[in-house]
């Protein structure tokens, strides 16, 4: 298998090294350009199993909100975002719903669920006023 090169940011930390990376199949070679160790880990990640948190919103009928932010519990593998962001739009939670709910569990056997990221109460109901 032939080695080659290609140009990655690493976005673990707002410095955002640009990565210079060798590698031959899903083995890197090397890594140039990381300020530090993470770059590097980062990178091996990159190469050979890209993966990213997904924040998005779902639809909630009889809630205060129309939409309900929603974040995964882990990353998942890139190729999947796009299958998860399409079945998080079939998806209509019921109001109240409670910060870290359950939205969606165990997303096509990757072990990650989808998760509420705040309180939705039903639309009529009264919020509560801190003193
Ligand atoms: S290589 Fe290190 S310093 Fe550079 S963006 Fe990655 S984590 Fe930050």
């Amino acid at each position: 298998m032939a080695e080659t090169q290609t140009k990655i940011i690493c976005i673990t930390c707002p410095v955002g090294c640009t990565l210079s990376v060798s590698y031959e199949g899903d083995k890197v070679l090397k890594v140039e350009g990381n300020q530090c160790r993470k770059g590097i880990d980062y990178a091996k990640n990159e190469i050979k199993d890209p993966r990213r948190m997904v924040t998005t919103t779902v639809k909630v009928k009889g809630g205060f909100h129309p939409l309900c932010p929603v974040y995964t519990s882990a990353p998942i593998p890139k190729p999947l975002i796009f299958e998860l962001v399409k079945k998080l739009r079939e998806i209509e939670l019921e109001a109240p719903v409670k910060v870290g709910q359950v939205v969606l569990k165990d997303f096509l056997g990757t072990g990650v669920d989808v998760l509420s990221a705040r309180d939705l109460p039903k639309a009529n109901s009264k919020r509560k006023q801190s003193s």
